[in-house]
């Protein structure tokens, strides 16, 4: 016996499977992310078919057997295929970035509803331009290292206990996190943080206007967040989504 299951989900990647059928990973607001077979799926007469492209808001109707890897897509309807977002590719670059990290790094059958709920805001907030991609990527890169367990604590040195103050260059350590400026002078083997790229980190943290700062300085944060990932997730070989769009 198997279960149908009705939910929304949003559709991570998608691949051919056999003449005429796809393998779609999804990430469902009732199981988190799960894999999907769309039997007829790329023939040209499928509805669901057309649908069903990453990135892509779906509302979807599955078979469900926990025995199987493999779930039976039975019917799909589009919520929202984010049109913006497609139609610049800066857009698209980080968007895909963000899908790709919870195709890599989300378990499999575990639902976490801040997670869908997180996922969708950000898509809409990149399609509605709230903020420039980068931006917003970086914002969902936070949400996602505390949602995974490796939230970025910027208010105490991990060495001396003192407040980290962005008045001076201060130090970042991938193991343990931020440390004060005079931590930083008397050791040696840490990254190095101007000022500017701390008040930026704090802005992101404390979720204020991001305004003032330039994408180069977003870009270098987040680089750093997906050092800090690779440090902490084994396996993790970094973000091709950012590579393939360059
Ligand atoms: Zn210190």
């Amino acid at each position: 016996m198997s279960d149908i299951i009705k939910t929304e989900a949003v559709v991570l990647s998608k691949i051919n499977y056999g003449d005429t059928s796809s393998i779609v990973s999804l990430y469902t607001e009732s199981d988190g992310k799960l894999s999907v077979i769309v039997k007829g799926g790329r023939s040209s007469k499928s509805k669901t078919g057309k649908i069903i492209d990453p990135l892509n808001h779906l509302q979807v109707i599955f078979y469900k057997k926990t025995s199987r890897e493999l779930q039976i897509l039975s019917d799909a309807n589009l919520i929202s295929h984010f049109v913006n977002i497609k139609e610049n590719l800066d857009a698209t670059k980080y968007s895909f970035a963000i899908i790709e990290l919870i195709k890599t790094l989300s378990p499999e059958n575990e639902s976490n509803n801040k997670l869908f709920n997180g996922l969708l805001k950000i898509l809409k907030m990149i399609d509605e331009k709230n903020e420039a991609p980068a931006f917003l990527f970086g914002r969902f890169l936070l949400f996602f290292l505390s949602e995974l367990g490796y939230e970025l604590s910027i208010n105490k040195c991990v060495i001396c206990g003192k407040n980290v103050t962005p008045d001076q260059t201060v130090g970042f350590d991938f193991q343990s996190g931020f440390i004060c400026s005079d931590c930083f002078v008397s050791h040696t083997g840490f990254e190095s943080i101007s000022p500017e790229l701390f008040e930026l980190i704090y802005c992101l943290k404390a979720n204020k206007s991001t305004k003032k700062f330039n994408v180069d300085l977003m870009d270098r944060f987040n680089l750093l967040l997906e050092r800090y990932l690779k440090f902490h997730v084994n396996d993790f070989k970094g973000i091709q989504s950012l590579q393939i769009y360059k």
